[in-house]
């Protein structure tokens, strides 16, 4: 990764530029990125992009100049029916600029990315999409790797993921999915970018859960009025045990006594210092199977600088009280490339998981995301050898636990350009993450900041959504119109 000064592109093609900066992003650092700036005069130490586009008909040519070195890319669209031309146009123009100005940039610095030109979050919808073309899966992997460059070891993870999904019920078109957000935290995590509460804040909870109640309710109307038949049930957050003890047995009883015919419920415990016997107990008795009892890590010390505010001596302490209890599918989410951690950091964080034994593995590279403290105390992005590195060890105490990959999605800004990978053992795989990572399911979302989708059971993945308001005050004032914008949705 090199890093320049600003970075300046002139596409004819302006509504690509974000997507040609991710591109370039694979290559190099900087803190300004310009796509057609009025003002083009270059300062030393600028990386200057010119790119050019022709289309005749269906032959297109793309060209990209970097300081005089030039690449170009021809390429035919293919035709398909009339109502579908134009989206497969974009798409396939999108892809060859991209690929275009990859192998530009490829050929200038000699870096070699992991997963190629690739920078999408779902990089498996691409075999899916060979299959669907009609090629053997060896051939569709094969194909994916030559055409993005992506290496091998990357193709055939996300082979060994497709096939376990394969082998999982997909989401019909008359199912969906229902998320519940809790957005309360006790602290807030160094990385974190998601828009909620910490518990301090506590008069808004009970107002919260009262709009979120009423928004329960209508939910299930919904999937009433709409014919949609129920799949699986997620609570999420945030962390839905930053609830005290009677709250929380308050929703979970709620959301079971309307929503009892789910094939799977899972509830994310997230914090192990916000899990309590009461709350296991609650979720025992109303049967709930799967939770999610997340380290990060396994050293005090990150987890201090990561403002996480509890020790690894509870999430084993939490651990074992939910296997005693008899809980059967318990997750566990680890993060490479935490700040300050090392090789012999995260090996450490690998051997208690892998004494504790969870029943699936959720392996994140850190991300630095825009709105989180890392990224506003310009925390560097460690290094990518070394993330890569931490990655490998995950994927090996998945193996070692007895699990295979089953959902993946990749960010931007992650260290080392890896990925996040869910790991389980047979049986234990979460169809709720995958529902979400694949965007293969609708889903009814309540709760600030949930994102209902309505996934239309077309060729292209046509997706609508409808947002909930992300800040709580202002969901617990506006409850009603969250209610009428999923109606809108669904009973369209
Ligand atoms: S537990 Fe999750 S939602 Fe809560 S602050 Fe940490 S990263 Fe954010």
């Amino acid at each position: 990764m090199t890093d320049v000064g600003r970075v300046i592109l002139f596409t004819p093609l302006e509504s690509l530029g974000n997507e040609l900066c991710e591109v370039i992003r694979l290559f190099y650092r900087s803190e300004s990125f310009l796509v057609n700036p009025e003002d083009d005069a270059a300062q030393p130490g600028d990386l200057c992009i010119r790119h050019s586009f022709e289309r005749n008909g269906q032959e297109c040519l793309s060209r990209f100049d970097i300081g005089g070195v030039q690449l170009e890319k021809q390429h035919t669209l293919p035709l398909v029916e009339e109502e579908r031309q134009e989206l497969v146009d974009k798409r396939h123009i999108k892809r060859m600029s991209k690929v275009n100005l990859y192998d530009l940039l490829k050929q200038l610095t000699g870096a070699q990315p992991p997963w190629g030109s690739l920078t999408g979050i779902r990089p498996t919808r691409l075999i899916y999409e060979k299959l669907a073309e009609g090629f053997s899966m060896d051939d569709a992997c094969r194909k994916v790797q030559e055409e993005f460059d992506v290496s091998a070891e990357k193709v055939q993870l996300l082979r060994d993921i497709v096939e376990v999904q394969q082998t999982l019920p997909e989401p019909r078109p008359d199912e969906a999915d229902l998320y519940v957000s809790i957005p309360f935290c006790r602290t807030r995590c160094a990385y974190c970018s998601f828009p909620g509460e910490a518990v301090g804040k506590g008069k808004l909870i009970g107002p919260y859960l009262n709009a979120l109640h009423g928004e329960i309710r209508r939910a299930r109307q919904l999937f009433d009025k709409s014919g949609l038949k129920l799949r699986a049930v997620y609570v999420g957050g945030g962390t839905p045990t930053a609830l005290n003890e009677e709250d929380f047995a308050a929703l979970m009883e709620l959301i079971m006594e309307l929503f009892p015919e789910a094939c799977e419920y899972t509830v994310e415990a997230g914090r192990p210092d916000t899990i309590t016997r009461g709350k296991l107990e609650t979720l025992m008795r109303l049967g709930v199977q799967r939770i999610s009892i997340n380290p990060q890590t396994m050293n005090d010390e990150t987890l201090k600088r990561i403002g996480r505010d509890h020790t690894a001596a509870q999430t084993v302490e939490a651990f074992r009280m939910a296997r005693e209890m008899g809980f059967t599918n318990i997750n566990m989410d680890v993060i490479a490339g935490l700040p300050g951690e090392t090789d012999a950091e995260f090996r450490h964080t690998m051997e208690q998981v892998l004494a504790l034994q969870p029943d699936s593995l959720t392996v994140h590279t850190l991300a630095i995301k825009r709105s989180s403290r890392l990224n506003l105390e310009k925390f560097p992005l460690p290094d990518g050898q070394m993330t890569a590195r931490m990655v490998k060890m995950g994927e090996e105490t998945a193996q070692q636990l007895g699990m295979k990959p089953y959902y993946l999605y990749r960010q931007k800004y992650m260290a080392g350009q890896q990925q996040n990978v869910g790991y389980a053992t047979p049986g234990n795989a979460c169809l709720y993450n995958i529902d979400m990572m694949e965007e293969t399911g609708s889903v009814i979302a309540v709760g600030a900041g949930a994102i209902s989708k309505r996934v239309y059971p077309d060729r292209e993945l046509r997706i609508e959504r409808a947002p909930n308001v992300t800040n709580v005050s202002v969901y617990i004032e506006r409850a009603e119109e969250m209610n009428q914008r999923k109606e809108a949705l669904f009973l369209a």
